[in-house]
C-alpha cells in the first residue's frame, strides 16, 4: 500500500475516550445521519442531546424522533432558539450584572481616594491654622498661605476628576440598566409569538399563589392546546405552522385584560392565568376565545389559497386554598385532555371533587 493510500490519521481528540469528544462524535454522526446542515447551532443542539446537558432538548428531540416526522434544519432552529438561545439570555444577564459590579467597585476606589485626598487636604489646614496662631513673621505667613493654596488646587482638580469619572460611570450605569431590562425582558418573552414564556408564566403563577395565600384572592388557569397540529404542520408545512401559532398567541394576547397573563407553555400549548376570577368568568373567556380561533378563516400568506380551520380544546380550574401551582397546572391539564377525548374544540373545566 502506497503512503498515498493509507487512510487519514484520526486526529487525537477524535480518539480520545472523554465523554466530550465521544458526545462531539455522536452529534457529528446524528447531523450526518439525519442530513442536518452542519450549522454550529445544529451541533450544539445534538450535543446538549448527546451530552444530556438539556433535558427539555433530549426530550424534544426524542418526541420528534418517534413521531417520525424529519428533523429539518429549520426545526432544529426553532429548538436552539427556545432551548439554547433563551438559556444564553439569562447568561447574558448574569454577565451584565458582573459589568454593573465591575463598575460599581471602579467608582467606589475613585471615591477612596478622593476621600483620602480630602483627608490630607484636612490635615494641611489644620497645619496652616496651629501655624497662623504661632507668634512669627509675615514671610512664615506667605510660605503658609502658598501651601493652603497648593492644596486647594490639588483639591480642586482631584474633584473636577472625580466628577467627571462620575459622570462618565452614570453614562455607563444607564446604558447597562438599559441594557439589562431589554434581556430581562427577552428571557421571559417567548421568540415566536411574543407572548410570555414558560419561565415568565412559573414566575407569575408561583407569585398568584403566593398573594391568594396571602390574602385570600383565587385565581383561574387555563391550558389551552391547538387540535391536531401535528397534521396542520405535515400538510401545510412547519412555516405555515409558525405563523398560526403566531396569530393564536396574538388573539389570545388582546384577548385577556392587562392583569391577565397570556404565555407560550410549549410547543403547541398556551397557558392564561386569570387573576381574581371565578370558574365561570374563566369559562366563559376560555370558551370566546377558544370560538374566536375556530371562527377565523386562514389563508396561506403567498398564494392566498385558504388553509383548514384551526380549533384549540382547552381546560379550566381554579386554585383550591393551599394548593400548590404544579397541582393546579395539573388540573386544568386533566380538563384538558377530557376536552380532547370528548371530541376536541371544547373547553372542560376540572372542577374539586370530580
Ligand atoms: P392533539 O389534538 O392531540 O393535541 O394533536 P396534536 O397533533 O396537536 O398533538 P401532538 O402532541 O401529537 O403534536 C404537536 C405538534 O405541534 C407536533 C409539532 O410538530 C407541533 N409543534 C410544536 N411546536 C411547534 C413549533 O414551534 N412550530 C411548529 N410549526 N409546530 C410545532
Ligand atoms: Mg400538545
Ligand atoms: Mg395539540
Amino acid at each position: 500500500m502506497s503512503h498515498q493510500e493509507a487512510p487519514a490519521p484520526v486526529p487525537p481528540y477524535f480518539r480520545s475516550q472523554d465523554p466530550a469528544t465521544s458526545h462531539a462524535n455522536q452529534a457529528l454522526a446524528r447531523l450526518r445521519q439525519e442530513a442536518l446542515s452542519p450549522l454550529p447551532q445544529n451541533y450544539e443542539l445534538w450535543f446538549a442531546y448527546y451530552a444530556q446537558t438539556h433535558l427539555d432538548v433530549v426530550h424534544a428531540l426524542d418526541t420528534l424522533s418517534t413521531s417520525k416526522q424529519p428533523i429539518t434544519d429549520s426545526l432544529c432552529e426553532g429548538l436552539h432558539q427556545r432551548f439554547l438561545s433563551e438559556a444564553k439570555n439569562s447568561e447574558t444577564v448574569r454577565e451584565t450584572g458582573a459589568r454593573i459590579q465591575a463598575t460599581i467597585t471602579g467608582m467606589s476606589s475613585r471615591v477612596d481616594a478622593a476621600r483620602a485626598a480630602t483627608h490630607q487636604y484636612k490635615e494641611a489646614l489644620q497645619t496652616a491654622a496651629s501655624e497662623f496662631s504661632a507668634p512669627g513673621g509675615s514671610e512664615k505667613i506667605r510660605g503658609t498661605l502658598r501651601t493652603v493654596l497648593d492644596n486647594t488646587s490639588d483639591m480642586l482638580a482631584h474633584n473636577q476628576q472625580l466628577e467627571d469619572a462620575l459622570a462618565q460611570s452614570s453614562l455607563v450605569m444607564q446604558a447597562l440598566e438599559r441594557d439589562l431590562e431589554t434581556v430581562r425582558k427577552q428571557s421571559l418573552t417567548d421568540s415566536l409569538t411574543a407572548l410570555a414564556n414558560r419561565k415568565a408564566f412559573d414566575t407569575e403563577i408561583a407569585r398568584l399563589s403566593q398573594q391568594a395565600q396571602a390574602n385570600g384572592l383565587g385565581y383561574c388557569m387555563v391550558m389551552l392546546d391547538i387540535d391536531h397540529f401535528k397534521v396542520f404542520n405535515d400538510t401545510y408545512g412547519h412555516q405555515v405552522g409558525d405563523d398560526v401559532l403566531r396569530l393564536v398567541g396574538r388573539t389570545l394576547g388582546q384577548g385577556v385584560r392587562s392583569g391577565d397573563m397570556a404565555a407560550r407553555y410549549g410547543g403547541e400549548e398556551f397557558a392564561i392565568l386569570l387573576p381574581s376570577t371565578a370558574l365561570p368568568a374563566a369559562l366563559k373567556l376560555a370558551n370566546a376565545l377558544r370560538a374566536t380561533i375556530e371562527g377565523m378563516s386562514l389563508k396561506r400568506r403567498k398564494s392566498g389559497d385558504t388553509l383548514s380551520r384551526i380549533t384549540l380544546s382547552g381546560g379550566v380550574a381554579e386554585m383550591a386554598l393551599g394548593e400548590s401551582p404544579d397541582a393546579l397546572v395539573a388540573r386544568a391539564d386533566a380538563a384538558l385532555y377530557l376536552a380532547k377525548s370528548r371530541g376536541r374544540n371544547r373547553i372542560e373545566v376540572h372542577a374539586l371533587g370530580h
